[in-house]
């Protein structure tokens, strides 16, 4: 099968996409990415009438070359047939001037749900495809959400077992528990002193540690990954941008051929990178506007040019977003280099060595046509809350509020008049202590209570997932240095 995957650093290393997905990340240290991305063409009129697993089976086939139709026929169905609370899996609904695409309705409340129900399978299917027999550990950072949702993702699949790290005081409470209750035979739960971008560095550099691969292949192990730096996350996660520009075709929001802008909520720049394939895959997208938190490097990058890590980490009310190193930038700056590995080898060693690096004029142009970018301070996301809910009486947690704030930043600076979808990533049960505050004001009650309460004086529903969280039995304990979680893995999985 023809290797269509090749390293962000290096075009010699080649690889197929089954093999991209098993690996998670190249050897070299950089990430996999599909060379000519934009000769994959995808009609979107042509998938108008078709449902999401139909939308998710024809995308995947295109990405995914090496796995039989019957192969990405099961993948999808075992991940959307029953996982989802939502028939459409991503609804889209109408709120003031905008849309909004609830990528909520999974197993654990938050977007990560619609790309890692499905990753499991990709990546068992991908070792059977490459005949490889060893166990599969997958090894996770968390800033919150993708934790948990790796976790009930992996929860009892045969072959694997699942490592999770997140940064102690860096998520929140009902994140925590959430984590720290996970049932299943083969997940474990780590907590590290340190913040996400401490829990990521540490786990990217296992990834490339030669003795612990060794230590591994020993007991008849194998590391991958669940974070967004594996294609087999990205790529679940293009679908829902086609799937919500044919909702509204559908229903005669838009009209064919119609550009829309998608606002992103952003981190790790994964959901927005998704967002960028599908625009490279044909779907008519006029700007993918990025929204940061108070954590505005992504800001600052495509304002300026310059990416620069060295600077306050801030711990704000939208935690999945605190991130100074957005991992998945590399594989933008790849296309917007038109694929100069050597280019982003250097950029990506400066960001290592001196936590900083500057692109040329000619990349930061060709950003600025594509992308806009704003923040959101925290007192701006509390406010954003408050008025969608009383003008539109409709609840969104911190991070989308972080979307709607850019949102209209973005309107009053550009006047622009195209349909905008948001994306929204999480429930707002989910972060239900900054989502009462922001709309009653103070309170003196734990985050749980706050969510009974939250939902009887809103009257929406919380999911079913949350429901009695804090009465679950706490199953994990363990707590480690970054400098430990070698010993930690060992010493989880009994090795
Ligand atoms: C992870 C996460 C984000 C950020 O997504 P990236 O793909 O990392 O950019 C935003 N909101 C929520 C709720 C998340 O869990």
């Amino acid at each position: 099968m023809k290797k269509i995957y090749e390293s962000t650093r290096d075009c010699n290393v080649n690889v197929t996409a089954s093999e991209a997905v098993l690996n998670g990340i190249s050897p070299d240290g950089g990430l996999y990415v599909m060379r000519d991305l934009d000769i994959i063409n995808i009609d979107v009129n042509e998938l108008v009438g078709k449902n999401y697993h139909e939308i998710a089976y024809k995308i995947l086939k295109e990405m995914l070359n090496d796995f039989s139709d019957k192969e990405i026929g099961y993948c999808v169905s075992k991940a959307y047939n029953n996982k989802f609370s939502s028939k459409n899996i991503t609804p889209i609904v109408k709120v003031g001037d905008k849309y909004i695409l609830e990528l909520f309705h999974g197993k654990t409340s938050a977007f990560k749900d619609v790309a890692l129900s499905i990753l499991p399978y990709l990546i068992t299917t991908s070792f059977g495809i490459n005949k490889i027999k060893e166990e599969v550990v997958i090894l996770t950072a968390t800033s919150g959400d993708t934790g948990k949702a790796a976790l009930e993702g992996f929860k009892n699949v045969k072959g694997t077992k699942i490592i999770v790290f997140y940064p102690d005081e860096g998520v929140s409470q009902v994140q925590k528990a959430q984590m720290l209750t996970q049932e299943g035979n083969n997940t474990f739960v780590s907590a590290i002193e340190g913040n996400f971008d401490d829990a990521q560095t540490g786990v990217k550099n296992i990834f490339t540690d030669n003795n612990m691969k060794k230590i591994l292949a020993d007991n008849q192990k194998r590391f991958s990954s669940a974070n967004s730096i594996n294609i087999g996350r990205l790529i679940p996660q293009i679908v829902y941008y086609f799937y919500s520009y044919i909702q509204l075709l559908e229903t005669g929001e838009i009209q064919k051929d119609e550009k829309v802008n998608f606002v992103v909520p952003t981190g790790n720049f994964g959901n927005i990178l998704a967002g960028y394939y599908a625009k490279l895959l044909g779907l008519p997208i006029n700007k993918l506007i990025c929204a940061s938190n108070k954590n505005n490097v992504l800001y600052d990058f495509i304002k300026t040019g310059v990416y620069d890590a060295n600077r306050e980490f801030y711990k704000t009310i939208s935690p999945s977003m605190d991130i100074l190193v957005s991992s998945n930038l590399e594989r933008l700056l790849y296309y917007m280099s038109d694929n100069n590995n050597e280019m982003v080898k250097d950029l990506m060693m400066n960001l290592v060595q001196k936590g900083k690096y500057e692109v040329e004029n000619s990349i930061k142009q060709k950003i600025e046509e594509i992308f806009f970018a704003g923040y959101a301070k925290e007192s701006e996301i509390t406010k954003t809350i408050r008025e969608v809910y009383e003008k539109d009486n409709y609840l969104i947690d911190t991070h989308t509020a972080v979307a709607c704030k850019v949102l209209e930043d973005y309107k009053d600076e550009t006047g622009d008049k195209t349909k905008n979808i948001v994306l929204s990533t999480a429930s707002p049960f989910k972060f239900a202590g900054s989502v009462y505050k922001a709309i009653f004001g103070k309170h003196d009650k734990n985050e749980f209570n706050l969510m009974y309460e939250l939902s009887e004086k809103t009257g929406f529903g919380i999911p079913d997932n949350l429901m009695g969280i804090e009465k679950k039995p706490i199953l994990h304990e363990s707590l480690c240095k970054t400098s430990e979680m070698k010993d930690t893995i060992i010493k989880l999985l009994n090795i």
